[in-house]
């Protein structure tokens, strides 16, 4: 259904939006795992490194440029082995957004990164196996939810989160986050499926794994939302969007679900229907990653037609008037947003703002430009349980500043971050925009 094929600058008004904006970064001619050539359009200006978080506080990390077009020109010359470092490197891909000569610096350091994990790091070893399972988290996830009650027991027993430190060096400093005791699919199904029928208002969604499994009540909201605008939606067959198996350099992993996802949603574009995330390390996958780093059928189709919520409803619909006329019940709620990396990559990160500005009943204070330092599981990991939290510092700091004690994101892991370091219960925009509208 979708006139709009491109994801838009979210600070143009509605009815300014240009339909072709955003181009996703295109797949290397050369594909097949090389990268060489996009080495040649780097200048070396740095700017890609004084915006890299870890290299912020991490003096040993060698920083993106390293990562990313050196390490390929040494490729080049000889045939030199990926530098362990690339593990350091979190996948906040700030360095693909600050790059001023579109040299596709995560693209290779996710090249560089898969290289690295299958050739020299050991398959018997615990960290492989810590990372392959933090990567591949819907499995555990699954299996977590069949027994939420237990599984969120014994996750969060103290002496067994020291245990895991120590067996398998996945961080004992964090609460694992409860499942929840009805996953959205199973809402979904009770209910039977869509309650709202349209032959022009279709959407798909891709729900991905922590709103499936975790926070059923972001996938919930977004279903109450599009349906009081009137949108048919589909929740089809899907995997996980890969993000954390990028991270941890199990391409063949994020492949496989890939597929899955290519499959279902090219099949549901061809039938009129856009495909909606709650997630913005989702979309940005879908939308980023996938057409990057993989060459499977159907692929150019589903990045084009993919979408963060927020961001499709302020394309189709009159959101901002919907919004100027609502109210929240309350004193007035003050939320403290952060802006994911990733949806800073996809030029939404002030969308949130812009949205919540003229709604009566809140108040919204962005608390700065800087990465909340979790990255997906990066921060899960023992010996990098330091260097996130020094990162999230900064806005740490700002949240306290900030007048609000809730906070307010798009990605779930910022949100466990950010309740980690500050204590306050953490909202998505899309829980906002349903008491507004749909509960208001
Ligand atoms: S920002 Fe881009 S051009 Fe500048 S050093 Fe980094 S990769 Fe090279
Ligand atoms: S993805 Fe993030 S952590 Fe990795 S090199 Fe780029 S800016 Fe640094």
């Amino acid at each position: 259904m979708s006139d709009a094929d491109s994801p838009h600058d979210p600070g143009v008004p509605n009815d300014e939006i240009p339909d072709d904006e955003f181009e996703p970064v295109d797949v290397f001619p050369e594909s097949e795992l090389d990268l060489r050539s996009g080495a040649d359009d780097c200048y070396k200006c740095s700017t890609c490194d004084t915006n890299c978080p870890v290299a912020e506080v991490d003096d040993e990390f060698p920083g993106p440029k390293f990562q990313g077009p050196e390490q390929w020109r040494l490729k080049r010359k000889d045939d030199a082995d990926i530098d362990p470092s690339i593990m350091d490197c979190s996948n906040c891909m700030r360095c693909d957004d600050a790059c001023p000569s579109d040299v596709p610096l995560s693209q290779m350091h996710n090249e560089a990164r898969a290289e690295y994990v299958e050739e020299g790091m050991s398959k018997l070893s615990v960290e492989y196996w810590r990372n392959r399972i933090l990567a591949n988290y819907r499995k555990g996830a699954w299996l977590g939810s069949k027994f939420p009650r237990l599984t969120n027991t014994l996750a969060n027993n103290g002496p067994l989160r020291k245990l895991g430190e120590k067996l398998f060096g996945l961080t004992a400093e964090r609460e694992f986050p409860a499942f929840a005791t009805q996953t959205f699919r199973e809402w979904w199904a009770e209910r039977g499926g869509a309650q709202v029928q349209s032959e022009d208002k279709r959407v798909a969604y891709f729900h991905g794994c922590y709103a499936n499994y975790n926070t059923p009540e972001v996938a919930k909201a977004m279903v109450r939302t599009f349906e009081h605008f009137g949108y048919e939606i589909v929740v089809p067959e899907q995997g996980c969007s890969g993000t954390p198996m990028f991270a941890n350099g199990m391409l063949d992993d994020a492949r496989r679900d890939a597929e899955t996802n290519i499959s279902s949603f090219s099949e549901l574009i061809d039938e009129g229907y856009d495909v909606i995330c709650s997630c913005t390390s989702c979309s940005m996958a879908l939308r980023q990653e996938y057409p990057e780093l993989f060459t499977i059928e159907g692929t150019a189709d589903v990045a084009a037609h993919t979408y963060e919520a927020l961001e499709y409803l302020r394309i189709h619909e009159d959101l901002r008037g919907a919004l100027g006329d609502a109210e929240i019940d309350g004193d007035g709620e003050d939320l403290a947003y952060h802006a994911p990396c990733h949806a800073r990559n996809q030029g939404l990160d002030r969308q949130a703002v812009e949205l919540f500005r003229d709604l009566d009943g809140v108040g919204v204070e962005d608390v700065g430009d800087s990465c909340s330092g979790i990255s997906g599981t990066y921060g899960w990991k023992a010996e990098k349980y330091e260097k996130s939290m020094a990162i999230g510092e900064e806005m740490f700091e700002e949240m306290e500043e900030a007048e609000g004690q809730t906070g307010m994101t798009e990605c779930p892991t910022c949100a466990m971050q950010m309740e980690h370091g500050s204590g306050y219960e953490i909202r998505h925009p899309l829980e906002v925009l349903e008491a507004a509208l749909v509960e208001g």
